[in-house]
C-alpha cells in the first residue's frame, strides 16, 4: 500500500517522485512505499498552511471545537481499521493499539476540542495607575509537529490537536518508520470538515524532510518528540531563528520499590511498566531498584512473571510482546544486552531473539531482565528503549535517590511505598517531570507533561499546550 503526502486537503506524490520502503516488523517484509519528501514538498505544505491561516485563526472556537470532536468520533468509529494499521506498521499487539493508541488519539482531539472552549487569558488591573492590562493569546501562524515511531498516532495527534485548536495551521511529519495511521488521518480530517490546508502531513526522512520543517524560516514553532540527540540538533538549528520549541526527549526512568508497598499491585504494574509496547515507551521504568529486604522475593516473582509473557505475532490475542519496530532497532537493543554481559551483568531471563514460525524474519526479542552489579554501567545510564530492564537492590532512601537522579535524563519516575512522609520527601527530590506513586502511566490530559535535564524542554498537556501554541501579547490601556 502506497502512502501519499496530505497537502491542502488532498493526497500527492512527492515532487521528486522518490520513495522509501515501509516494513512490516512482524515479518520483516516491505509492504508499501512512502514519499521521500524533499524541501519542495515541505514548501508546498507550508504554502497551503499559510493560505489557510487567516480564515482558520478567525474561525469561532465553537466551530473549531465541533470539527475536532468530529475527528475524534470518526477515529472511534474506525477503531479496528486504525488499530490494524498501527499494529502492522509498528509491530505492537493489535490489542494494545485497540485499547491504548487509537482511543488515546481520539481522546487527544476530543480533549483539545473541549479545552479550547475553556481556555482563557489573564487580565491585570494596575491599581492606582488607572490602567488595565489584558493578555491576548494569539495563534502563532504555521507551526511544525514532528513525532516518533513508538506511539505513532497517539503522539502525532497529541501535538496536532492543540496546535489546530489554538488556531494555527500545521506542517507535520510522522516518523518514516511508522507513517500509516498519520496517512489515514488525512481522510478522517476531510470527512470531519477540517478546512483544507489547516493540517498538512509530509512523509519522509528526519534528516531531510524533518530538517526542512525545522529550517523553514516562516514555520515559527516546532513541537518535537523523539530522541535526545535529535532534540539537541533541532535546538541548534532552531535557536538562532528564535523559534518557539517544545522538546519531549528520551528517558531512563527509575522504578523504586520499597518493602512497604502493596506487593501484588506493584508486581503486576512493574511487569507492565517494564514491557508494555515491547518496552518502547519513553515512560517505561527501565531501571528497577528494590529495597534489599524484599529483593530476593521480588527477583524470583518478577522473573517468573516475565518468563510467562508470550512473545508472538501482533495479531493474536494471546500475544503480550509483539515485534520491535525495525531491524536496526532490534540490533541496537541486542547490542545493549551484550554490553550488559561485558559489564558483568547477569541475564536473569530473556536476552535472545525469538523466531516465530511463519514469521521467521520478524523482529522479535524475549523480554529481558538483567541484574547489574553497579548503577554506573552503560545499561543503567543509556536509553535502550526496548524490552530490557535492569535490577538492583538498595538499602537506604538516600542511596536510591542518589542512583535514581544520577542519570542525564529526567522524564518520569515511579515510586512504590505506603509511607506518606517518604512519599513527600521522595516526590520532591526526584529529578523528573512526572512522578507516579503506586501506579504507572495513569494519565489525566489536563496535567503538564514533559521532562527535565536531557529529557526535554517545555511541557505539553492541558492549557500548557495551548499556551505553547499561542503567543502572549500584553495590552495596557490607561483610562485617565
Ligand atoms: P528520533 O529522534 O530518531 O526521531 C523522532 C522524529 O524526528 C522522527 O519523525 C524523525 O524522522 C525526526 N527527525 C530525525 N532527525 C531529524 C532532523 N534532523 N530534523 C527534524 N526531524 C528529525 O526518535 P525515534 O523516532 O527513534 O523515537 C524514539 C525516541 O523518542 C526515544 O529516545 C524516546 O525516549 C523518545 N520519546 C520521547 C517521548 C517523550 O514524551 N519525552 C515519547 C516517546 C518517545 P525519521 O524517524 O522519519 O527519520
Amino acid at each position: 500500500m502506497n502512502i501519499q503526502n496530505y497537502i491542502n486537503g488532498s493526497f500527492h506524490n512527492p515532487i521528486q517522485n522518490t520513495w522509501l520502503d515501509n516494513y512490516n516488523p512482524s515479518n520483516g517484509a516491505v509492504y508499501g512505499q512512502i514519499p521521500n519528501s524533499s524541501k519542495e514538498d515541505v514548501e508546498n505544505a507550508y504554502q497551503a498552511a499559510k493560505a489557510a491561516f487567516p480564515s482558520w485563526s478567525q474561525t469561532t472556537l465553537e466551530e473549531r471545537s465541533r470539527i475536532l470532536i468530529r475527528i475524534s468520533e470518526l477515529l472511534e468509529s474506525n477503531l479496528q481499521r486504525f488499530a490494524d494499521a498501527e499494529s502492522k506498521d509498528n509491530g505492537k499487539p493489535i490489542s494494545l493499539a485497540k485499547a491504548v493508541d487509537i482511543p488515546r488519539a481520539a481522546s487527544n482531539f476530543r480533549f483539545f476540542g473541549n479545552a479550547i472552549t475553556q481556555f482563557s487569558s489573564e487580565s491585570h488591573e494596575s491599581v492606582g495607575q488607572d490602567a488595565i492590562n489584558y493578555t491576548l493569546r494569539q495563534p502563532i501562524g504555521v507551526v511544525g509537529c514532528i513525532s516518533p515511531w513508538n506511539l505513532p498516532l497517539y503522539l502525532f495527534t497529541w501535538k496536532i490537536a492543540p496546535a489546530i485548536a489554538a488556531g494555527n495551521c500545521v506542517v507535520a511529519k510522522p516518523s518514516e518508520v511508522t507513517p500509516m495511521t498519520a496517512y489515514l488521518l488525512g481522510e478522517i480530517c476531510n470527512e470531519a470538515g477540517l478546512p483544507k490546508g489547516v493540517l498538512n502531513i509530509v512523509h519522509g526522512l528526519g534528516g531531510s524532510t524533518g530538517q526542512a520543517i525545522v529550517e523553514h524560516p516562516d514555520i515559527k514553532a516546532i513541537s518535537f518528540t523523539g530522541g535526545t540527540a535529535t532534540g539537541a540538533h533541532i535546538a541548534r538549528v532552531a535557536a538562532p531563528m528564535f523559534k518557539k520549541l517544545s522538546l519531549e526527549l528520551g528517558g531512563k526512568n527509575p522504578n523504586i520499590i520499597f518493602a512497604d508497598c502493596d506487593y501484588n499491585k506493584m508486581l503486576d504494574t512493574t511487569v507492565r511498566s517494564s514491557f508494555a509496547n515491547q518496552g518502547q515507551i519513553c515512560l517505561c521504568g527501565s531501571r528497577i531498584f528494590v529495597e534489599a529486604s524484599i529483593y530476593d522475593k521480588f527477583k524470583t516473582d518478577f522473573v517468573a512473571k516475565v518468563k510467562a509473557l508470550k512473545v508472538g505475532h501482533p495479531s493474536l490475542d494471546s500475544t503480550n510482546i509483539g515485534a520491535l519496530v525495525s531491524k536496526p532497532h532490534l540490533e541496537k537493543v541486542m547490542e545493549y544486552i551484550q554490553i550488559a554481559k561485558n559489564e558483568n551483568g547477569t541475564v536473569l531471563c530473556g536476552g535472545k531473539q525469538v523466531t516465530i514460525s511463519g514469521y521467521e524474519n520478524g523482529y522479535y526479542l524475549e523480554p529481558t531482565v538483567i541484574e547489574v552489579p553497579t548503577d554506573d554501567c552503560r545499561v543503567n545510564q543509556e536509553e535502550i528503549f526496548g524490552p530490557v530492564v535492569t535490577l538492583m537492590p538498595f538499602t537506604t532512601e538516600r542511596d536510591v535517590l542518589e542512583m535514581a537522579n544520577k542519570v542525564k535524563y529526567g522524564l518520569s519516575a515511579t515510586l512504590w511505598t505506603n509511607n506518606l512522609n517518604r512519599t513527600m520527601r521522595m516526590t520532591h527530590a526526584l529529578q523528573a517531570g512526572i512522578v507516579w506513586v503506586n501506579t504507572w502511566m495513569m494519565r489525566d490530559l489536563r496535567t503538564p507533561f514533559g521532562g527535565v535535564k536531557a529529557s526535554g524542554v517545555g511541557r505539553e498537556g492541558g492549557f500548557e499546550a495551548l499556551r505553547f501554541f499561542t503567543e502572549a501579547k500584553n495590552v495596557c490601556i490607561a483610562y485617565n
